[in-house]
């Protein structure tokens, strides 16, 4: 599956955005759920979305297929003056070298946070602590594709790495779009219980368990929340939000824990529909300037400039 040319009517779609965040007086949008990745597992990444209908029931045609240098070009253009180039491993041997790929892609690309991964496998505290050195700023996992569990023996260093130098790290851990023993909020809460600074970023919200991961993020002073897909009418078909915990999420991102994620650019509608979905909430404009720039500015020593 090799790369497409720009489409004109995505980019149409997309046109709106500036005006979302210069309405709200931003200097423009923090994305912490952006992912960038190898060509190699790029290819492969968007061959499972396009070819996961059956398994989550729905359509997934990716809407980005196009090079990198088009995507990071397409981020100028909405204003996404900060994102992150998210990789994940789904077997050991795999993360180092991910690592090498995404921080040199940080370090060539504007804008774009530092960004690395791990596995549980004997090197992995080596290799977080030389990423950490290396610049990376914000990790990511996904136990669901990565198939362990948070508590796995192995990992146990590296979360106390991340927990003591406050680097974030975004957890793929609830259940949507498939579920699996490690995913959902009790695996998640058991590896709090061992590190409860820990600065995770809970994906998705969550998602479908919005409720009971709120309750960590409420009950952890270090647990964020990213919007990731939720809100759009995409998520909303399939693990829709219940409305009565809207007055927790807008205390939620009041206290700086709901961040901006998208997905870009593995989503099958375009970015304009994950500002469109927040907006409609109605949470009040501190509330979405607090979401889509000021609590990552404050989290990650964003400037305005
Ligand atoms: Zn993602």
């Amino acid at each position: 599956m090799s790369v497409e040319a720009v489409d004109p009517a995505i980019v149409a779609a997309d046109a709106p955005v500036p005006r979302f965040w210069q309405r709200l007086g931003l200097p423009g949008l923090a994305d912490v759920h952006v992912h960038f990745l190898p060509p190699r597992l790029r290819r492969r990444v968007w061959e499972y979305f396009e070819s996961a209908g059956p398994l989550v029931g729905l359509e997934w045609p990716v809407r980005y297929r196009w090079s990198d240098a088009d995507r990071v070009a397409h981020l100028g253009r909405l204003g996404v003056r900060a994102f992150s180039a998210l990789a994940y491993a789904h077997r050991p041997g795999m993360a180092e070298q991910l690592n090498r790929w995404t921080l040199d892609f940080a370090r060539a690309t504007p804008g774009c946070l530092p960004s690395a991964t791990f596995f549980p496998e004997p090197e992995a505290a080596r290799y977080v602590t030389e990423a950490i050195a290396d610049g990376a700023r914000v990790f990511k996992v996904h136990l669901q594709v990565g198939g362990f569990a948070p508590t796995d023996p192995a990992l146990d260093e590296v979360w106390g790495l991340l927990a003591d130098a406050g680097v974030p790290v975004v957890v793929h851990a609830g259940h949507a779009p498939v579920g699996t023993e490690h995913t959902g909020p009790d695996p998640f809460a058991a590896l709090l219980a061992r590190h409860p600074r820990l600065p995770a970023i809970v994906a998705h919200l969550g998602a479908p368990d919005y409720r009971a991961f709120f309750d960590l993020a409420q009950r952890y002073p270090h647990v964020r929340l990213d919007t990731t897909m939720a809100f759009t009418p995409f998520l909303d078909q399939l693990v829709p939000f219940p409305a009565a915990e809207l007055p927790r999420l807008r205390e939620l991102g009041l206290a700086g824990k709901v961040l901006l994620g998208s997905d870009f650019p593995n989503i099958p509608y375009p970015y304009a529909d994950q500002l469109t979905g927040l907006a409609r909430l109605d949470l009040g404009d501190d509330w979405l300037r607090a979401v889509c720039w000021q609590s990552a500015a404050d989290l990650f020593g964003l400037t305005a400039s």
